[in-house]
């Protein structure tokens, strides 16, 4: 039997060589409104405190605490965005909303709900506070919710709608972010034709494409279509090239088994340095990692495997912590969780297996239970619909009973 002249390597040793290949890309600035999703590249301190101003917290009046309960006179209103041009004695009480600007003199609020107002025939408006306050209630004191110089947002996090709304309160316009990294995509292969094409013989349609261009954009990547190549050397290193001269990540799929036209190792052997052309998985042990030299940049290729399955499967487990390092987020790593069986899986006595599954809560169990997507051939994509998970089953001969606990990569939502 034909054997690779590539040493066989575990999946953890085959994904630190990957992170060891991969650094954060040099932040830019981008419009602040436009980072969702992005990873921070700076520490973000306030300006300005918030509120800048004692602000009242509801609607009613703004009162001399010392008062207490009575019938006082209305000297003024106060509305947001407006600033008081009276002062608030003792014996008088303002009109204020929430939001605004605290009247001077006066050191509470007693919402409007505890209080009357009567209208007086000359003279001012009388109101009748009923409740006791204290200095202090219901006034937001400056910088309550952000000091002067707090850090808002540490370099590092990920801009989702309450980072993007901190952003807007610190007043920044422009936030430096690590870019999202161009992930370039190659499909290889004779036999394969776009989607929109009847199939003449011996053909089938190119899905990887489509699939793994979507699987970037989800994580966070810029995808970039190079097409479909045929399986020969000139066509192969034409594409390659060219999918070599911007982008951060080349993802090929196909060529990399042991057939005669599996000519994709010989090829990034040629562009630059091959770091590992076989992992102890299943499925997707023909993926291969490289790095091209040379150029304006250096590039990350994986070479996925063909088959649908292990395309994805190895997209997950390699390319994407690749694809998260580069867009310097700072646990590239997928997340994982521990989930239980719902049924018995067989194991492979070879290989660690990546079982595809989808998760869901057990409410009355209090832990993930994790159902089988059926028949696991890796051409089979419908193993993949659906499934969040990828349970990292052990390499064992037997099977692996119904109720026992195994770790869950996660690669969708729960
Ligand atoms: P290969 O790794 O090139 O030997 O391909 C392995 C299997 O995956 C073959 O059955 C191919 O026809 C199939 N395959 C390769 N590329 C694709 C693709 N882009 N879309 C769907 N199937 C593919
Ligand atoms: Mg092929």
């Amino acid at each position: 039997m034909a054997e690779s002249p590539y040493p066989m390597l575990s999946v953890e040793d085959a994904l630190a060589a990957v992170l060891a290949q991969s650094t954060p890309l040099p932040p830019v600035p981008v419009p602040a409104r436009q980072a969702l999703g992005q990873i921070l590249a700076v520490d973000i301190q306030a300006g300005e405190p918030l509120p800048p101003f004692p602000a009242s917290v509801k609607d009613g009046y703004a009162v001399v605490a010392a008062d207490g309960p009575g019938t006082y006179s209305l000297v003024g209103e106060v509305t947001a965005g407006r600033v008081a041009d009276f002062t608030v004695t003792p014996g008088t009480v303002a009109y204020v909303t929430t939001g605004a600007a605290m009247p001077p003199g006066a050191d509470a609020v007693v919402m409007v709900e505890e209080t009357e107002k009567f209208w007086a025939r000359n003279g001012p408006a009388q109101i009748e506070i009923r409740a006791r306050v204290s200095a202090g209630d219901d006034v937001r004191p400056i910088g309550v919710d952000v000091a002067v110089g707090e850090v808002v947002l540490e370099a590092g996090t990920r801009l989702g709608p309450a980072e993007i709304g901190l952003l807007a309160t610190a007043g920044v316009t422009d936030v430096s972010v690590y870019p999202r990294p161009r992930v370039a995509v190659l499909s290889t292969g004779d036999e394969l034709v776009e989607p929109g094409t009847p199939l003449g013989p011996g053909q089938i349609r190119d899905s990887n494409r489509a699939m793994l261009m979507a699987a970037i954009e989800a994580v966070g990547g810029e995808a970039v279509d190079l097409g479909i190549s045929g399986d020969s050397q000139a066509s192969l290193e034409t594409a390659v090239r060219q999918g070599l001269v911007d982008a951060d990540v080349l993802l090929t799929s196909g060529g990399v088994s042991m057939g005669d036209l599996d000519l994709i190792k010989p090829l990034l052997e040629e562009a630059g340095q091959v770091h590992f052309g076989q992992v102890r998985m299943k499925p997707g042990k023909p993926i291969t990692f490289a790095t091209t030299r040379g150029g304006r940049h250096s590039c990350l290729v994986f070479g996925l495997p063909g088959n649908p399955v292990s395309s994805l499967v190895t997209f997950y487990l390699f390319a994407v912590p690749a694809i998260r390092k580069l867009a310097g987020h700072p646990a590239p790593q997928l997340p994982s969780v521990e989930a239980r069986l719902a049924h018995t899986l067989p194991l492979d006595p070879a290989r660690p297996e990546y079982h595809r599954a989808s998760l869901a809560w057990d409410r009355t169990e209090h832990c993930f239970v994790a159902q089988s997507t059926g028949s696991q051939s890796s051409s089979r994509l419908l193993s993949m619909r659906s499934a969040n998970a990828l349970l990292e089953l052990p390499q064992q001969a037997g099977e692996l009973p119904a109720g026992s606990l195994v770790t869950a990569l996660l690669i969708g939502e729960i």
